[in-house]
């Protein structure tokens, strides 16, 4: 019973580690047993010299003595081939190999000692020599309890039957059958203890190195928190600092001009127009800044309509032309259908095609293009922004829509931004329920795809057909193009 509970007990815990722990015992047993089958050698070597020098004029007289002799002669051999049979298993790599040898040496040993007990009772009256054994092993090896029952139980049939073939007087007999049943039972109760708390040991060290990779798992993402808020800070204070210098610079010139008695009117423009930028900038990454941390809290919420997909992605293209144009790169806008009403919030797709734009703008090539496609795929409706610009470093592909990662990192970039453009996108799409990939090939340019579900929410009457360019749409254009200067 107390054995049946305590092997579903190790059974449970160790079944994660199962392979694990039976090739570790095995490996433990079999050092093991190429040692006891050493130290077996010696002591029958000696053994069978005091049979030789001492018990010699014995054997004549009595029987058990020659046995004694002939079984440490035969032995030898037998030993000689475990040890170099262990050395051999050693090298192999079969742990079921390994589990053959440990057993057969196991058995093999306790059968001749159970011979080599029942002899020694003519010579010493005792069965001492089982008794070493039983206990040696006991110690020795870490085996399952049902196992060594096994074995110990067959050792133990044997010997009793050797006892009742061999001995006369009924009192020895019983007397014996009681100390090799008391001697086995002991061995059991030690053996068991023994593998119990070697599985305790091994479950103890599990838990201590899983905590330890749980704990440096921790301890890298920690670090790698740490880096990524001293990355954004070093980001952020450069990215405020930046256009805040800059509107600083525009205002004290325009002071300045407004000072003098001829009054330059382009000069004016010129720093009315570098204060509005810079504004926009500003703006840009401080609503991106609220939007990740509302999206983060929850609190950001998209308000989905029935809505002409290809018609919005085509306005916010033909609103941004020129302005791409002006900066000498071309715009080409391309549809395989011409009507599609999707499930959507199109103050979302404004901001997520815009975003798209702009960085095709920002890191395009100087007389680049851009490609803005609109096609079908199974279920979704995918929205494709290519650009020839400088491309993606491959290992980067999946990064850059992390919060805050950019691919040049170095404040002397040629190109400014806070890294936050395409964690928003991204996390726009998804709430869209679609997702966002990019393919790239460094050096030759960049296609972005977004994925959106063909679906329409049932009975809604909402549905727009166009996006009316207003004020609203125009300021948000610049806002978006706001870290491109022309
Ligand atoms: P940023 O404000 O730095 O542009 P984004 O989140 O929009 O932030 O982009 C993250 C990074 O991804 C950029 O810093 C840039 O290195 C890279 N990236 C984005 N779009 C492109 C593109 N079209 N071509 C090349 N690199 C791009």
């Amino acid at each position: 019973m107390l054995l049946k509970r305590n092997n579903a007990f190790f059974s449970y815990y160790l079944k994660p580690y199962k392979y694990e722990f039976d090739e570790t015992i095995t490996n433990i047993n079999l050092k093991r047993s190429q040692v006891l089958t050493i130290v077996l050698f010696i002591v029958n070597a000696l053994l069978l010299v005091l049979d030789l020098l001492i018990y010699k004029p014995m054997r004549s007289v009595v029987p058990a003595y020659s046995y004694l002799y002939y079984s440490h002669l035969i032995v030898m051999p037998f030993l000689m081939v475990f040890l170099g049979l262990g050395i051999f298993i050693k090298k192999q790599n079969n742990t079921l190999c390994k589990k053959v040898f440990i057993y057969s040496l196991i058995f093999t040993t306790l059968i001749w000692c159970s011979f080599i007990g029942i002899n020694s009772i003519y010579i010493t009256g005792g069965i001492s020599a089982y008794i070493i054994c039983i206990f040696s092993f006991a110690t020795c090896f870490l085996i399952h309890p049902l196992k060594t029952l096994f074995i110990y139980s067959i050792s133990l049939v044997f010997f009793i039957y050797g006892l009742i073939l061999s001995v006369d007087t009924v009192q020895v007999l019983y007397s014996t059958m009681v100390n090799v049943l008391i001697t086995a039972i002991l061995a059991q109760i030690i053996s068991s203890l023994n593998y119990a708390s070697y599985c305790k040991d091994f479950l103890n060290k599990k838990r201590i190195l899983e905590s330890k990779q749980m704990l440096e798992t921790v301890n890298t993402k920690l670090q790698e928190y740490e880096k990524t808020r001293t990355d954004f800070f070093a980001n952020i204070s450069h990215e405020l600092r930046t256009p805040l210098n800059v509107i600083y610079t525009a205002e004290q010139m325009l002071d300045n001009s407004m000072k003098s008695t001829n009054l330059d009117r382009s000069q004016i423009n010129k720093y009315f127009k570098m204060i509005k930028q810079n504004t926009y900038r500003l703006l840009r990454l401080i609503n991106n800044l609220i939007d990740i941390t509302k999206i983060d809290g929850a609190s950001f919420k998209i308000k989905m309509i029935n809505y002409d997909i290809v018609k919005a992605v085509e306005d916010i293209s033909i609103s941004v032309a020129e302005f791409i144009e002006h900066n000498g790169i071309t715009l080409t806008f391309d549809t395989e259908i011409e009507e599609k009403i999707i499930a959507c919030d199109p103050d979302s797709i404004e901001r997520i095609i815009l975003n798209l734009l702009a960085n095709a703008v920002k890191y395009g090539k100087e007389s680049g293009s851009i490609f803005v496609d609109i096609f079908l795929e199974e279920n979704y409706v995918c929205i494709s922004v290519k650009d020839t610009g400088i491309g993606i470093p491959e290992d980067m592909c999946n990064l850059i829509f992390d919060r805050f990662t950019q691919v040049d990192t170095s404040l002397k970039r040629t190109n400014e931004g806070s890294g936050i453009g395409l964690a928003l996108v991204k996390s726009l799409v998804e709430m869209h329920g679609g997702n966002i990939s990019v393919k790239s090939k460094f050096g030759e340019g960049s296609e972005f795809i977004i994925r959106l579900p063909d679906l329409m929410i049932p009975e809604s009457d909402e549905q727009i057909s166009s996006m009316i360019l207003d004020e609203k749409n125009i300021n948000r254009i610049n806002i978006e193009f706001s870290d491109i200067y022309l």
